[in-house]
């Protein structure tokens, strides 16, 4: 199985959540073993910087990166569409500190990459396969994985509200299931919280057109939810997002109960130091039938 990267450029602007301004991206195509990697291009003296556990600096609300001198936040959606789709390589410039939120979910980002196309490059890709359990807790949150010969999550939620309490979720992660169940799966926050944020000054750019809120009285989106457990979904997204930033597809089952973009950065940076627990392999054409092409059809996404 080869690395990937995209076709051709894709340009997306959009609001940031933080800040609340314009923002634009432009994701490029690049060689085999850059992975991916961050630039900002409104700033002096930027350099593109190459993703890792080590490259976060927050994870509050959002994860986000130091890229050189300069941060560049909620990085979390855009990377978990890139390895939802199993996009190895791309270099992706940012005018400014933070990635649009779009809708929230990774579903606009997934059907602009879809759309680009997706190719693959001259060299082998690399998995990180699990041989042995590691296992990270935070107070009364944890996260571990354990071997398995697909890239799995479970995931359960737990929170004390009456609409949402506990949610629990397992999927076997391909593209095509990533594309199906996780990818549209939006970002979410309580009223309370929200409000206090915005009284913070934060989360400028939060609306009901990028979040769900839930209210005492239920969702206040005249929408509603895109699936009845959204929220453990969407927990999933970020993980796979946050997860991501190792540099390498993972062959292993991930069980996560209660974590968030805190506990998710400690257990990446777990995983990769704990080298005695996995190994770095090639995967022969035999388990090939996991990736299959991904084309978009105006209808929605076929699988050829
Ligand atoms: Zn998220």
């Amino acid at each position: 199985m080869k690395q990937t990267t995209i076709k051709k450029d894709i340009l997306f602007e959009g609001v940031g959540l933080h800040t609340g301004s314009n923002i634009k991206v432009k994701i490029s195509p690049a060689f085999p073993d850059t992975g991916i990697r961050f630039m900002r291009v409104d700033v002096k003296n930027s350099e593109s910087v190459a993703v890792s556990p080590y490259s976060v600096i927050t994870t509050q609300l959002a994860t986000g990166i130091k890229c050189g001198d300069f941060p560049i936040s909620t990085i979390e959606h855009l990377m978990s569409a890139l390895y939802g789709l199993g996009v190895d390589n791309a270099l992706i410039e940012v005018d400014g500190p933070e990635i649009p939120i779009l809708d929230g979910s990774s579903k606009p980002i997934v059907e602009m990459i879809l759309d680009a196309g997706i190719k693959e490059l001259g060299k082998n890709k690399k998995f990180l396969k699990v041989n042995r359990r590691i296992r990270v807790d935070l107070q009364d949150k944890w996260i571990e994985i354990i071997p398995s010969r697909f890239f799995k999550i479970t995931f359960g939620i737990d929170f004390n509200h009456p609409l949402l309490s506990v949610q629990k979720k397992f999927v076997n992660v391909t593209a095509e299931s990533y594309v199906n169940d996780i990818a549209r799966a939006r970002t979410f926050g309580f009223k309370n919280e929200v409000e206090s944020l915005w009284k913070m000054g934060l989360a400028k750019g939060g609306s009901l057109e990028n979040a769900v809120v839930i209210g005492e009285e239920g969702v206040l989106n005249p929408e509603g939810l895109r699936f009845e457990d959204e929220f453990v979904r969407h927990k999933i997204l970020d993980l796979v997002g946050d997860i991501s930033l190792i540099g390498y597809p993972i062959l292993g089952h991930i069980r996560a109960y209660r974590s968030g973009h805190q506990l998710n950065n400690q257990f990446a940076r777990a995983l990769i130091e704990s080298t005695d627990c996995y190994s770095l392999v090639e995967m022969g054409e035999e388990h090939s039938d996991t990736e299959k092409e991904l084309v978009l059809e105006p209808q929605g996404v076929v699988w050829s």
